[in-house]
């Protein structure tokens, strides 16, 4: 045999993913970076999950979605709940009950919660008490730049909303470290896991104190004292509050080049704003399209605005009412059997200083594209929503045909860990569901990275979808 038509059967039959870069022109390349522009403009607008709301229903409201939409086609819903999560809709030709097209991303992302009685003073500093939320190494929150983003409920029950070291005129906050010289016994000799206690990730806040040395808790009491007087705030209200603290700072190009992204909250803000710019750029589409943004996929999806709560079907009851339909029970029900779903999730990337932890045949790489994962789970897939090889060939053979570059992904090798997405919450309902959404790399860190052209494709691989 010729040794061309050797190479013209290999590259018929053996699967090789594309690197994104070797598969665009130049127009689209461009795209590629005007596109991520707007996402770390996105990414520094909603840190929190509270924050990602208020910026998608502005964001929405502009394009066209409305509370109370009127029933001209497309019927264009917005919906949020309890300033938490959020629902897009854009209706399609067909009708609703033949099933919608759905896309469900989360809002949240790990960090450090303030305490609800976090103020106190140890050795002539003021400090607020954290406790993590969402799997985090707790090392890498030690001395950097922190802010605290917000809702405080004052004893009046007035609302107040603060964000506390973004700007470059706010003071900052930080977690302190003990210096390497003194650290072998108490951190250097431990295993990892031992050597950072949660009850050590203690806020630095204050320094100065209020009144004289006879002052009672003087350097506490500066701090409420600040804290009175710019908020009106009492140490009660406190209580009533949701503080977040995140890395402060904006989201970054990194690499010469400018070829990937550094920023706090890839993971899952990158679905996040890939689904919702998918959903405003949609047209003709056959099925209604829904975008679902829910919180608390970071501990479990429990709760009233986590993926496991009932919002999904109040959202649909309306989309029926919307419809001129009595929003029955096993109506809805249907609806949901037979729609499709992405449960978009960020994958792990293969991590170049630690590829033994993945199966490099399997692992998601920066730069290939969106990355379709059939099952999450660990061990032996427990814990997995494992998607249908039939959903899996329908969305390849969709990518395909709508030129997005698209890999497959699997969270490192079988023994080696592994982790949950909202879709095994999802997938009872009777939908098709799979896991698709960008790889990431230093993922639950402070600075998480992604490569632009991944993002890109994401956003292309969710309109195709949508549009399906
Ligand atoms: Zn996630």
């Amino acid at each position: 045999m010729k040794k061309k038509e050797i190479e013209r059967i290999s590259k018929k039959l053996i699967s090789s993913p594309k690197l994104v870069w070797d598969a665009i022109d130049k127009r689209e390349k461009k795209r590629v970076f005007a596109f991520d522009k707007e996402y770390q403009g996105f990414l520094n607008k909603a840190k929190t999950e509270r924050e990602a709301v208020n910026v998608i229903s502005q964001i929405a409201l502009k394009n066209g979605f409305s509370p109370d939409p009127p029933s001209t086609y497309p019927i264009m819903l917005m919906k949020a709940f309890q300033g938490k999560s959020i629902a897009l809709s854009k209706s399609g030709k067909r009708p609703i009950n033949e099933g919608i097209n759905l896309i469900v991303s989360h809002l949240d992302s790990p960090r450090l919660d303030l305490k609800q009685n976090p103020l106190y003073e140890v050795v002539d500093l003021a400090f607020m008490k954290t406790h993590y939320y969402g799997g985090i190494k707790k090392f890498q929150w030690l001395t950097r730049p922190l802010a605290i983003h917000g809702k405080i409920i004052r004893s009046d029950g007035s609302s107040l909303d603060i964000t506390v070291g973004e700007d470059d005129a706010d003071p900052v906050f930080t977690v302190a470290d003990i210096l390497p010289h003194l650290a072998k016994k108490v951190q250097s000799d431990k295993k990892v896991s031992d050597a950072f206690a949660g009850e050590k990730l203690n806020l630095m806040v204050g320094s100065i104190p209020f009144g004289d040395k006879d002052t009672k808790e003087r350097f506490k009491l500066a701090i409420l004292n600040l804290l009175n007087e710019r908020f009106g705030l009492i140490e009660e209200d406190l209580i009533s509050a949701e503080l977040e603290v995140v890395p402060a700072g904006t989201a970054r190009d990194v690499g010469w080049d400018r070829g990937l992204t550094g920023a706090y909250g890839h993971d899952d803000r990158s679905c996040v704003f890939t689904s919702l710019k998918a959903i405003i750029d949609i047209k003709d589409q056959q099925k209604t399209a829904l975008v679902l943004f829910v919180d608390k996929e970071e501990i479990g999806s429990d709760g009233a605005t986590g993926a496991k709560s009932r919002f999904l079907e109040s959202v649909l009851a309306d989309l029926m009412i919307d419809n001129g339909q009595k929003p029955f029970y096993h109506e809805i029900q249907n609806i949901l059997m037979n729609s499709r779903a992405l449960s978009a999730d960020v994958n792990g990337a293969l991590d170049p200083d630690f590829q033994d932890v993945h199966e490099k045949r399997n692992a998601a790489r920066l730069g290939y594209g969106i990355c379709l994962a059939k099952f999450t789970g660990s061990g032996g897939k427990y814990g997995a929503s494992d998607a249908n090889a039939e959903y899996v060939g329908w969305i390849r053979n969709l990518f395909n045909k709508k030129r997005v570059v698209w890999q497959t992904g699997e969270l490192g090798k079988v023994d080696e860990g592994g982790g949950g997405t909202v879709s095994k919450f999802l997938a009872p309902y009777g939908m098709e569901i799979i896991d698709c959404g960008p790889p990431v790399l230093s993922m639950h860190s402070p600075f998480e990275i992604t490569h632009k052209g991944d993002i890109y494709m994401t956003y292309k691989g969710y309109r195709a979808f949508l549009e399906s």
